[in-house]
């Protein structure tokens, strides 16, 4: 079953429209479905392995044989490149490309391009077809592809190559709270909602945990995010007291999740927009004109640099410059809250987030501080950065350039860049001040730097020591504090 052809999801009964990807022209659909129109069939799910791969993304359906999971190696194979199979007598020979593999009904070892390969359980040979044990892929297809391969066993999901899609969350107000999710690429789940909570099932896309599967946010409307995996589907669950509902950005990489009823404050009202009832089961894809800028909600956006498969610097062997970041933001966040100053830690899981992105959501936001983090091995102490512009690329009519989007404010952050050097000083910490070519910096239209911290010495543990980072953290904290009425006024 290829999901370019298949219907959406098993379990929904025709006339529930789900949340889809808006069409063109249409920059954000509201969502809002209940749990129950999902529980209306009764039949049990039929099971599943879903594949992701560079060359299409598909779900095949499993069988049960003696108490396994078995899928069709043929189906597995055939999106991917040329494959046959033949059947002689008992035995099996494949043919992918130009790999070979022999395969004998009842044995649970296979040869592929002449080496042994454990199946974990007997191949099974049904009308031809031959079936290979779910738990034997992990191993098998890294030497019929040639590449690496994820198999997650216990969920029916198999990534071949490098595929996945990482997420984050965050609070972008807290009242009325909203909560949204960045991915790395676009996807488009399927919404239900339930008394407490709101899930999003991911079917088609190769979405993968977080660092951690609970995500909290202090919040007492929207409590916590929970990654879960099941029957070839990520679930992405969002805990909350008040009723919830998604909404979708035009790009599919941006899902926010809001009350219904308080979404007003940040997006305008929508025109009245088809509506489609089932029983007591509602669906309201409501389209919205394009989202208008989020006004202001947080004095600082704090943001961990790097994440994902981009790890920064290798600090050391056990230390990437990406979980000293998270660790610092987190840091920052507590200093500067605790002075009052509302603060969004942009990157608050291992996530990967394009540069792109991290200056969007500070455009959007209309922070008066976006500060960037980064750790370094080299050096020693802070190193405070303002955005170097480049020449000759000025804004043109009404556009605002995005290589120079900082120019207007560049004396600001210089401001906050030199107040932030002198605390540094004071508190006896090396410190730099410094011009810099540095993304996103250039991109961001607020005030921006990009704080850089080192070791004082050569100890390189230094930078995962809380006692450390607050040390730095608490004297940006009181600089941005000090300068807080020349930034802009807090929300
Ligand atoms: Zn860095």
């Amino acid at each position: 079953m290829r999901w370019t052809r298949a219907s959406r999801s098993a379990g929904v009964p025709s006339g529930v429209r789900i949340a889809s990807r808006p069409p063109r022209g249409r920059l954000t659909i509201v969502a809002f479905i209940l749990l129950f129109a999902l529980l209306l069939s009764g039949a049990a799910p039929e099971k599943h392995l879903s594949v992701y791969s560079v060359a299409a993304n598909y779900s095949l359906p499993l069988v049960q044989r003696d108490g396994r999971e078995y899928v069709g190696l043929i189906e597995v194979l055939e999106p991917l490149g040329t494959v046959s199979g033949k059947a002689d007598g008992l035995r099996w020979r494949l043919r992918y490309n130009n790999v070979v593999g022999e395969f004998q009904h009842g044995k649970s070892h296979a040869r592929i391009q002449g080496l042994d390969s454990d199946l974990h359980a007997k191949f099974l040979l049904e009308n031809k077809r031959g079936l290979v044990p779910v738990a034997a892929l992990g191993s098998i297809l890294p030497r019929i592809l040639g590449g690496p391969v994820t198999l997650h066993e216990e969920s029916a999901r198999l990534f071949i190559g490098s595929v996945a899609t990482h997420f984050t969350a965050s609070l972008a107000s807290a009242d009325p709270p909203r909560l949204v999710f960045h991915f790395s690429a676009p996807v488009n789940p399927t919404i239900s909602t339930e008394p407490g909570s709101l899930h999003m099932t991911f079917n088609r896309e190769p979405l993968v945990a977080p660092a951690s599967p609970t995500l909290t946010f202090g919040n007492r409307a929207i409590s916590t995010a929970n990654y879960g995996e099941n029957n070839g589907a990520a679930v992405v669950t969002v805990s909350a007291s008040i009723p919830l509902m998604a909404t979708f950005s035009s790009d599919g990489r941006t899902i926010t999740i809001s009350s219904p009823g308080a979404t007003s404050q940040n997006i305008p009202p929508s025109p009245p927009g088809p509506q489609v009832t089932t029983g007591t089961a509602a669906t309201v894809p409501a389209p919205t004109p394009p989202a208008a800028p989020v006004s202001r909600r947080y004095f600082a956006i704090v943001d961990a640099s790097h994440g994902g498969s981009d790890y920064g610097e290798t600090l050391s062997t056990a230390l990437l410059e990406k979980d000293v970041t998270v660790a610092l933001a987190r840091s920052l966040r507590q200093e500067l809250e605790s002075r009052g100053i509302t603060t969004l830690v942009l990157r608050d899981s291992d996530a990967n987030v394009s540069l792109d992105q991290r200056a969007l959501v500070a455009n959007a936001n209309h922070a008066a501080i976006y500060i960037a983090l980064h750790a370094a091995s080299s050096g020693h102490g802070v190193r405070v950065y303002t955005s170097l512009l480049p020449f000759g690329d000025d804004d043109r009519g009404p556009f605002r350039s995005w290589t120079t989007a900082q120019h207007a404010s560049l004396q600001l952050s210089r401001t906050a860049a030199t107040a932030i050097a002198a605390e540094l000083q004071r508190r006896q910490i090396p410190v730099r001040a410094m011009g810099a070519p540095l993304r996103p910096l250039n991109n961001v239209t607020g005030p921006a730097i990009a704080v850089e911290v080192a070791p004082q010495g050569s100890d390189l543990s230094q930078l995962l020591a809380p006692d450390y980072q607050q040390l730095i953290t608490s004297a940006v904290a009181t600089a941005i504090a000090a300068t807080r009425d020349q930034l802009g006024v807090a929300p």
